[in-house]
């Protein structure tokens, strides 16, 4: 059982009385900004609404725990769209306090796959083919750290336009206080 029936019924009324209206905007940001943030659930509302921004002001990224994983991944290609493409003039990384990704030990999601019908034969032909599961499947210890890490790694990225503005900050997901990361 999914929610897919529910919600493809209530897609129909939403599309017929025309609720999309208040919505209606351009792919280009009003506010000339993208932003990378963690898919945290509580974030989904909270973060736009506490840094005053609604429908069609910004680009928003998304990824577990607002991490860059690897510096060619669809992470930073998106940001590339947006600064090259959709006329982003500044980028934000926002990690959040009491993320998931902060919590993940790689040994014990692998045990999860296993139990839920992964082979250990895949895993380690994964392993033995230079993928390093445990490498790929680490969180991070210290939010501040982890987004400064993010921020280091868009600056210096060699397709990044040179001096680009990018920022860093934490966000409270029970009160949406943000936080600046601080510079090294
Ligand atoms: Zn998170």
């Amino acid at each position: 059982m999914t929610l897919l029936n529910e919600i493809l019924s209530f897609n129909q009324k939403f599309v017929s009385e025309k609720q999309y209206e208040e919505f209606t905007t351009t792919k280009f940001p009003d506010k000339k900004i993208v932003i990378l943030t963690c898919m945290d659930a509580r974030l989904f509302e909270l973060l736009p609404k506490a840094m005053n921004f609604k429908n069609g002001d910004v680009k928003i990224v998304k990824s577990a725990g607002a991490v860059i994983n690897h510096p060619f991944g669809g992470i930073m290609r998106s940001l590339l769209v947006a600064v090259y493409e959709l006329h982003a003039e500044e980028i934000y990384i926002i990690g959040h306090y009491d993320c998931g990704m902060s919590a993940i030990q790689p040994e014990e999601m692998l045990q999860k796959m296993v139990d839920r019908g992964i082979s250990h034969d895949t895993i380690n032909m994964l392993n033995y083919s230079g993928v390093e599961l445990n490498e790929w499947l680490r969180g991070f210890e210290d939010v501040h750290e982890s987004v400064r890490h993010s921020v280091d790694m868009v600056k210096n990225h060699p397709l990044m336009v040179k001096g680009f503005p990018v920022h860093g900050l934490v966000i409270d997901p029970a009160t949406g206080r943000l936080d600046m990361v601080k510079e090294n």
